[in-house]
């Protein structure tokens, strides 16, 4: 078997459609095998430094990967794992670097077996996920956000919408509840009864308790599937005094770096549906131990998906691991890092989304499209 021959990093820097065309970065990790097969992984660092920083972590731990077997990818992770006890101590970004090494490994794994993610990860308890626009609302007609996002559903089938409130752009949703709930009945005249409806309050928001309480309670009168990270995460007492007052599912974790802090979440009893990204969370691997968790608790898991298609290739590939999964989010306008990056961009299909079989990841990256968008 090759072993690694080098570990190279790409930060780009991405105008996102779904996102009102705000810049956002990522880091992607390349690894080679002497026998010059390729393996990706991405972290989804947001920020430019941030990026930078990573970028420099990842080049750093690159003597911890090269020369090894790359069907050891495991005890490569536990090996950068242990070296990070100072930068990483309960995360950070050494988790970031970690998360793109780890994926970028297990894609290498896959390629040189010749087999996918999921059968690599002992393989999949559905082939196909229900598919949702996961997406933030900016222009500033409500009527105008609920056409948009009522036409993912009724033309593109998507089986419903997951909307990011407290966003950039001028819609302004989060602020004051009586708009916030008539954008919620408009949405839901425009996507029809039988779809999704989730609400994301964002961080940039600041909720009270009462608060929460009473935008979820108006937003359960129109059929509301989970209200996401509706208050800080450290807000255990809030949490649980929202608990009491609504039966909406309530989401939260995507902040979370490792599966003990995940652990120390879940113990908390308040989290219905645990976010997880496979770019921040350790990886394939970091992510597979957050799965485990999820399962003993009998809640649910959900990928936390919003960067490039190795990410989303990825997710979805965990997601069909785990019965404990509801759906996969997709952005549902096409975008540099999902349509551009890869030779067949991963789609939905009358609302489904396939598990990729192609070996590794299932994805070919494009590198001259990372370097069109280079962070410089
Ligand atoms: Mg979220």
């Amino acid at each position: 078997m090759p072993r690694v021959r080098s570990v190279t990093t790409f930060a780009v820097r991405y105008p996102e459609p779904n996102d009102n065309d705000n810049l956002r970065h990522l880091l992607f990790a390349r690894v080679e095998a002497d026998d010059g097969t390729v393996g990706w992984g991405e972290a989804i660092t947001m920020f430019p430094d941030v990026t930078r920083a990573t970028a420099q972590l990842v080049e750093g731990m690159a003597e911890l990967v090269v020369g090894t077997d790359p069907l050891e990818n495991v005890a490569t992770w536990r090996r950068i794992k242990k070296a990070t006890w100072w930068p990483g101590h309960r995360g950070g970004v050494a988790a970031f670097a970690l998360s793109a090494i780890d994926i970028a490994l297990w894609d290498l794994k896959g390629k040189l077996l010749g087999q996918p993610l999921i059968a690599l990860l002992g393989g999949a308890c559905r082939e196909r996920l229900p598919a949702v626009a996961s997406t933030h609302v900016f222009h500033p007609s409500l009527e105008h956000e609920a056409e948009r996002h009522g036409r993912y559903v009724r033309e593109q089938g998507y089986r419903g919408v997951k909307i990011g409130m407290g966003k950039k752009g001028e819609t302004h949703l989060g602020y004051e509840l009586a708009r916030d709930v008539e954008f919620v009945r408009l949405l839901r005249e425009a996507v029809g009864p039988d779809a999704w409806i989730m609400m994301d309050r964002g961080q940039a928001l600041t909720w009270d308790v009462s608060e929460a309480i009473r935008r979820t309670q108006a937003f359960e009168e129109h059929g509301l599937h989970w209200i996401e990270e509706p208050l800080e995460p450290e807000d255990v007492a809030g949490h649980r005094r929202l608990r009491q007052h609504v039966t909406t599912l309530i989401a939260g974790g995507e902040r979370e770096w490792d599966a003990d802090g995940f652990a120390r979440l879940i113990a908390t009893g308040t989290i219905d549906v645990i976010g997880c990204d496979v770019g921040r969370a350790e990886g394939i691997t970091g992510a597979l131990k957050v799965i485990e968790l999820v399962e003993r608790a009998d809640i649910w898991f959900n990928s936390h998906a919003w960067s490039s298609a190795v990410n989303t290739a990825a997710s979805i590939a965990l997601s069909a691991f785990t019965p404990r999964c509801l759906l996969q989010e997709l952005k549902p306008d096409e975008n540099p890092m999902q349509h551009e990056l890869v030779e067949e961009p991963i789609a939905q299909r009358d609302g489904w989304i396939e598990v990729p079989r192609r070996p590794g990841l299932g994805v070919e990256v494009r590198e001259s499209v990372l370097e069109r968008y280079r962070l410089t």
